[in-house]
């Protein structure tokens, strides 16, 4: 009787159990120390030395990084970009021909002060990483995220940048031999001690940023932008050309669907691709994406690897707290049945590309304000973008959508809406629905702010209960940008137009 409950199928395989028996696929002579992929046992010294090369492999496949060039590590203390620092430490030791040729640099980004550490806990930490860093004779950067508070408004700019051709790798790689050939290589020593002093009204005014985003899945978006802006911020004010980052295949598959999720896949080929070069002339690298989170964590273990943990937005939240947080659980429950979904989603990411549009077009292509990707929100009526507008205006419970209105979101300009309507939105805050919310300043720049983004971050500034709490430099490049359309506006009636143009030519 009991039989039928018994289980018939196969024993479970256990390939992430190395036996002694086991011998490693590479040398075929040391015993397997870690299985990486079912079937494929390493012994500890080739483990190491398949890890190393595909770090190099990666770098030199894709060309990026030219000889000479000084490079910014973003390093947040976790695996992952731990994992990375030690990869660029190892790859500047390694003999002539394998040896990698561009001087690199440390940032840290402290970001206790949005997630409600202490400033004990944060002193703590950036003491721990110091140590790191200091270790590895690099020069290295602390910063604060408050920092982020002070930004000129070229950082939502992209910068124009020569487009490096091929030939010229092969002549940064000729110069470099040269100049190392005559004169010693010296290794900056500067360090960054300065650090992490942060005023008690930067962290309020930082917290009350975030706070205002309602939803977590907001906060974070909004987190990670203010962190990419510090970041190419730090890398141009220090003189570096490239930033290294630091995610995994496993953090990047999960990127992906979070992005689709959010409406961001006009900018999926940018923010999962290798190389992202969205500001011009900080190009973004991440030479992490081939590895697995579980490879990462057997190496930072067998070669002790410090790390370093710090408190995230969505630490001790529940599964379903964030879009982003619930991809990463959905992924990662799919990923302990199926151990190929991450690699399978992570392949795909590596064949997206963005529609390709002429050069000289490109160049005048307006930015998104926040992301600073190109705005996807110009196009045609009879599109997808198009008929989420409509849907979502007819959709809207209290709004009274006039034809008027409807008609506004097809041509592509965002309708009037009543005012009681923009305000339960965008004020919900203590007066609303009191004399005090009339705020007619704060209503118009909500509506010209959307004008300014693409539609992903659109739909994050419609989470915040106030955009008036957005760091100067984004709302004074918002004022900037909305008075030069207005100009544009106002004396369109005296341009030629192109097509007019033509037709009397
Ligand atoms: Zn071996
Ligand atoms: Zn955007």
């Amino acid at each position: 009787m009991c039989q039928v409950e018994e289980d018939y199928r196969d024993p479970p395989l256990l390939p992430d159990l190395p036996s002694v028996f086991n011998k490693c696929v590479k040398c075929k002579d040391a015993s397997a120390a870690v299985v990486v992929r079912a079937g494929d046992p390493y012994c500890r010294a080739c483990f190491k030395e398949y890890f190393i090369h595909k770090f190099r492999a990666m770098l030199g496949k894709n060309r990026v990084i030219f000889p000479g060039e000084k490079v910014l590590l973003a390093v947040s203390g976790g695996p992952s970009s731990s994992s990375m620092l030690r990869q660029v430490q190892e790859g500047l030791s390694q003999n002539a021909h394998k040896k990698l040729r561009f001087s690199p640099g440390v940032v840290y980004i402290d970001e206790g002060g949005a997630v409600g550490q202490s400033v004990q806990a944060r002193l703590r930490t950036a003491s721990e990483l110091q140590a790191v860093f200091r270790a590895t004779g690099f020069p290295f950067h602390m910063v604060p995220l408050e920092q982020v508070l002070d930004l000129p408004s070229s950082v939502v700019v992209a910068a124009v940048s020569p487009e490096p051709a091929a030939s010229t790798y092969k002549a940064a790689v000729d110069r470099f031999m040269q100049s190392a050939d005559t004169e010693h290589h010296v290794q900056e020593q500067r360090r960054d001690e300065a650090g992490l002093a942060v005023l008690e009204a930067d962290t309020l005014s930082l917290q009350q940023l975030l706070d205002s985003a309602t939803t977590l899945t907001a906060r974070e978006e909004l987190l990670s932008t203010l962190r990419q802006h510090l970041l190419v911020h730090t890398a141009r004010s220090e003189g570096y050309s490239k930033l290294m980052l630091g995610d995994s295949c496993s953090r990047l598959a999960v990127k992906l669907l979070a992005a689709i999720s959010l409406g961001r896949g006009a900018q999926l080929a940018q923010d999962t691709g290798f190389s992202d070069s969205r500001y011009g002339d900080i190009v973004s690298v991440k030479p992490m994406r081939d590895y697995s989170a579980k490879e990462i964590a057997f190496y930072n273990h067998m070669f002790r690897v410090p790390s370093v943990t710090t408190p995230s937005l969505t630490s001790k939240m529940s599964d379903k707290a964030s879009i982003q947080r619930l991809t990463e659980s959905f992924i990662s429950k799919l990923q302990a049945d199926f151990p190929s979904t991450v690699s399978t989603i992570y392949r795909t990411s590596e064949k997206l590309q963005t529609a390709c549009r002429p050069s000289s077009a490109a160049d005048r292509m307006d930015t998104c304000l926040l992301c600073v990707c190109v705005l996807d929100t110009s196009v045609g009526n009879a599109t997808a973008f198009q008929s989420t507008l409509i849907s979502k205006y007819l959709s809207e419970p209290k709004a009274q959508v006039s034809p008027g209105a409807a008609a506004a979101a097809r041509s592509g300009h965002n309708p009037v809406t009543p005012p009681c309507v923009e305000q339960s939105r965008s004020c919900g805050g203590e007066h609303c629905g009191t004399s005090a919310c009339t705020a007619p300043a704060q209503l118009t720049l909500t509506t010209d702010l959307k004008n300014l983004l693409c539609y992903s971050c659109q739909l994050t500034v419609r989470d915040m209960s106030s955009v008036d709490r957005l760091p100067q430099y984004i709302l004074s490049e918002a004022q900037r940008r909305t008075r030069r359309s207005q100009l544009r506006e106002e004396i369109s009636d005296f341009l030629l137009d192109d097509d007019e143009d033509d037709s009397r030519g």
